[in-house]
Formats: C-alpha cells, structure tokens, sequence
C-alpha cells in the first residue's frame, strides 16, 4: 500500500488531500500544527484505519520511521490576513521547514510535491501567467514574507532535484474556493459569502477592478492527484488553477445574486502590493495531465455558499 505524508493535512486543500489519497487506496499520514488549520476538517477520518494524524510544528524538524512514497508539501498560511497575521511563522515554515521535508523526501526516496502559488508572480507584467514567467515581487513588502517563502522552497526544492535527484514537482495553485475554507479567514471568497449571508455590505478593496480567477477545490485536487501519480513527466513546474477570470467587483454582484442577499457594496483601502490582476495560463497542465478544470463557478460557489451556511447553522 502507497504510504503518503501530507502536510498541513488540517487545512483547506489539505485536508481534501487526505480524503483524495484514502479513496484511492494510500495510508496517509497527516501533519499539522493547526497554526490556521483546524481539527474539524479531519475529524471524519480519524476512526479510518488508513490515516494516521501527527500534531507537530515541522519548523521543529520531521522524522518518521518505516518506508514513504510520496510527499505532499502543503503547510503554510495561505490567507493574507493569515500570513500577515504569522510573518515569520510563514517565512520560516515555507524555508527550515521546507528544508526539513525534503531532508525526509531524499531519506525515504519519495516523490515530493510542493504547494507554491501564483504570488510567485507578484504583481505580474504578463497576463495570463505562464510558468515560464520569473514574475515581479517586492521582496521587502508586506506580502513578501508569503512569496519569498514560496520562491526560496522553489529553489530549494529544485537544488534538492539537481545535487539529489529527489523526484520533485513543484504546482503554482491559482485562488482555490470550496467548502472547508474558514468563514473568517479573509479571502475574498469566504468574506463576501459571510458578508452577504449576514446581510451586512460586501468589502470590495481599492475600486475592485482588480482580477482573479477562482477554482473549485475538487479541479484542484484531481490536477494535483494527477501530478503526483504520474510517473514521467515533462514538466517540472505546472500551473493549476481555472482561467476564468472576474473583476473583484464582479465577483461581489455575483455573490449578491446568488445568496439572494440585500447587502450593499461599499469601498475599502487596497491592501498594497495587491496584485492588479491573475489568470493562469494552464497549457502545460493540460498538455501533460490532459486536465483542465471541470466545475463552472456557478456549481461551485452554490456549494461553497451550502457549506458556509451550515457553518453559520451549526454557530447560531
Ligand atoms: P490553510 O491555512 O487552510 O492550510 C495550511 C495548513 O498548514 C493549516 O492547517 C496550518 O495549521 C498548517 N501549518 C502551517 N504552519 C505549519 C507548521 N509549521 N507545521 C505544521 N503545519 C502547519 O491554507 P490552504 O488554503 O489549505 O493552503 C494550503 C497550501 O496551498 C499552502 O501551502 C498554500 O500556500 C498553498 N496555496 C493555496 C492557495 C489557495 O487558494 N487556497 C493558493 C495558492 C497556494
Ligand atoms: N478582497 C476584497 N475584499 C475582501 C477580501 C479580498 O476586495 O473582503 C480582494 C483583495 O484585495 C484581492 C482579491 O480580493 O484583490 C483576492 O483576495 P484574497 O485575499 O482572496 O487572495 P489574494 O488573491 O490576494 O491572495
């Protein structure tokens, strides 16, 4: 049986990992410090004899006995409200950490997976992203502590497949949405579903010009199950996300409409550094993986909106 370590399992995208990894027939271990994570999203699995949950902070270090196969890479902050929240929490578990992980992928001659981001782009001059763009950061703005973080594991993780030949294969994820994401955590998907189910205005941030492009959690999850189980691949680097791309302010209508709520809009500051705009150019995903996303942002955001409104059931 395939033996797969996640970390952080308890988050968002992690804790569907785990879910992905048992269906399929692996024994998963699952890591996390619950820094932002939470014990919630893995209680369903805790009886299940193939996973097995370790509570630890892996800037500490990371040992494991017996054989692993396969690595996913998936602790840090993700929010910015998170990460600017824990700074150097995010620095540090996105380098030693980083370090420690690969140290164990290189012992037990597992195949590693790392979770980077779209932020490696920064603020980008090109549009969409394709992977081959060395995108445009502040190294020493706020939102850098998250994406020089995810820079540097790239680099490390690319040193540790040129000095070591650690099967690495590093995925650029795009704003990812779907049930399990906090209702507080900041993100706009998760804000604007609370703001308009509370029926108090939506925050639009700057003149919402803005872009992004949204993907539903389980798109994610099969690109990076096909990532992972494939055994040649030509890419080392893959971008994952949904190219369908919507103006912030957009994006807020598009809420309203949909939860049938009578809140407004109204205008805050735009953090700085915000990126003006993303999309990802998937060609290389969809060249090597044959995979492109599946789920329209109608399907998706109607049971993103289902799950946030049992969260707020389960709080009243
Ligand atoms: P999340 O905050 O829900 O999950 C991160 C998990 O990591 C949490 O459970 C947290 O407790 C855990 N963690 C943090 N520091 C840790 C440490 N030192 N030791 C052990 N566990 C630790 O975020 P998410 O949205 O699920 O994101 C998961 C990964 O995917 C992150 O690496 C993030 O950068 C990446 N990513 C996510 C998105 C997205 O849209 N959700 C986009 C790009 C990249
Ligand atoms: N945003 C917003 N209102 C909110 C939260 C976010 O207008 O309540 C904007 C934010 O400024 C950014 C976009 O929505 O332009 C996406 O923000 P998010 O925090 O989800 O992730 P990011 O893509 O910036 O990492």
């Amino acid at each position: 049986m395939k033996k797969v370590l996640i970390t952080g399992a308890a988050g968002f995208i992690g804790s569907h990992l785990c879910d992905r990894f048992i269906k399929e027939g692996c024994y998963v271990i699952g890591i996390d410090n619950f820094l932002t994570g939470s014990p919630e999203n893995l209680e369903h699995l805790l009886l299940n004899q193939n996973f097995e949950f370790i509570e630890h902070d892996i800037i500490e270090g990371l040992e494991l006995e017996g054989q692993l196969d396969l690595i996913l890479h998936f602790a840090c902050p993700a929010s910015p409200v998170d990460y600017l929240n824990f700074p150097i929490e995010t620095l540090m578990v996105d380098s030693v950490g980083t370090s420690h992980v690969l140290n164990l992928a290189k012992e037990k001659k597992a195949r590693y997976v790392f979770a980077s981001t779209s932020e490696v782009y920064g603020d980008p001059q090109i549009h969409p992203q394709p992977e081959s763009y060395w995108g445009n950061v502040n190294p020493v703005g706020p939102r850098s502590v998250y994406d020089e973080a995810k820079r540097f594991s790239e680099a490390l993780s690319m040193a540790y497949y040129r000095e070591y030949g650690v099967d690495i294969r590093i995925i650029r994820i795009f704003n990812t949405y779907g049930p399990r994401m906090k209702l507080q955590d900041g993100r706009v998907v998760p804000n604007f579903i609370f703001q308009a189910l509370k029926g108090i205005d939506l925050t639009v941030y700057g003149d919402g010009s803005q872009t992004r492009s949204f993907c539903y959690v389980d798109d994610l999850i099969d690109g990076i199950f096909s990532v992972a189980e494939k055994d040649e691949i030509k890419y080392r680097v893959l971008n994952l996300g949904n190219p369908d791309e919507f103006k912030i302010v957009d994006f807020a209508r598009i809420i309203i409409e949909k939860t049938g709520s009578e809140s407004k809009i109204i205008f805050k500051p735009l953090p700085p550094d915000d990126p003006q705009m993303r999309k990802p150019d998937i060609d290389r995903a969809h060249e090597s993986l044959q995979w492109s996303p599946k789920i329209s942002l109608d399907e998706g955001i109607k049971s993103t909106i289902e799950f946030f409104q049992s969260q707020l059931k389960e709080q009243e």
